[in-house]
């Protein structure tokens, strides 16, 4: 499939898509705290979509079977939320979510600190936050997509960081998954040269140890093969002729 570029009229709703889509995450980012559960934050998320007039575009997708894909701690993505799952003082919790607007699909992550975290922690989640920000230094027409992939890959493995490989950024319009998709890790080509009107959900997922991972026997939760910590932090971005605009960017 060829990678989209998508026209003014559509680049419009991709950013209502984005903006409502960020104003769910601040819902959320606001009742995490120790003793909530990750079903919780996962009806608070969303309720809210439904309530902008939203589709929950995670939920039943491949047999996802919720609208939030909630992980903690040693879990990388696609955690499931459980009413048994309480967050507690320490923990970090990755939160990804994604809505549907008139069609088009937004799609963003944040790993967020449960109470007071370790040190480790703190840098691990800022570590990966600030990889996506190096990685979007080349997420501008004219550049080539891999230079995206090889900015956040070495920005994290100079903390001697595990880079997950498992699992890639992606394109995003009228489908969730779209070409291309987006490694977080150096490649051996440069990859398609980025153009304006492509919108691309660039995602790195940043291991504090080993860079693998274990599949669980749920079918989903994806966590990191020695135990170690991972963060995740993701937001879908608009190639412009100049700056990239982080579409789903936080508002506050
Ligand atoms: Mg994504």
């Amino acid at each position: 499939m060829a990678v989209t570029i998508k026209s003014k009229s559509e680049i419009e709703l991709m950013r209502e898509s984005c903006r409502l889509l960020s104003l769910v995450h601040e819902e959320m980012r606001k009742a995490i705290k120790p003793g909530i559960t990750t079903y919780q934050i996962n009806q608070i998320g969303e309720d809210m979509i439904s309530s902008l007039g939203c589709i929950p575009n995670f939920k039943n997708y491949n047999g996802f079977p919720a609208a939030i894909c909630i992980s903690v701690n040693d879990e990388v993505v696609h955690g499931i939320p459980s009413k048994k799952r309480v967050l507690k003082e320490g923990d970090i919790v990755s939160l990804d979510a994604g809505l549907i607007y008139k069609g088009y699909h937004s799609d963003a992550a944040r790993t967020h600190a449960v109470g007071t975290v370790s040190p480790e922690a703190q840098k691990l989640m800022e570590v990966t936050k600030q990889s996506f920000f190096e990685g979007i230094k080349f997420a501008k027409a004219g550049c080539h997509l891999y230079d995206i992939s090889a900015a956040i890959g070495d920005y994290a493995e100079s903390f001697g960081y595990g880079v997950v490989k498992d699992l890639c950024g992606h394109g995003i319009g009228t489908e969730l998954h779209q070409d291309p998709e987006i490694p977080n890790y150096r490649q051996k080509k440069k990859g398609i040269r980025l153009q304006p009107g492509m919108t691309l959900a660039i995602e790195p997922m940043i291991n504090a140890g080993t860079y693998e991972v274990n599949w669980s026997d749920d079918g989903w939760t994806v966590t990191t093969k020695d135990g170690s910590l991972s963060a995740h932090y993701e937001n879908t971005v608009l190639i412009t002729d100049g700056e990239p605009e982080i579409l789903t960017l936080e508002r506050s």
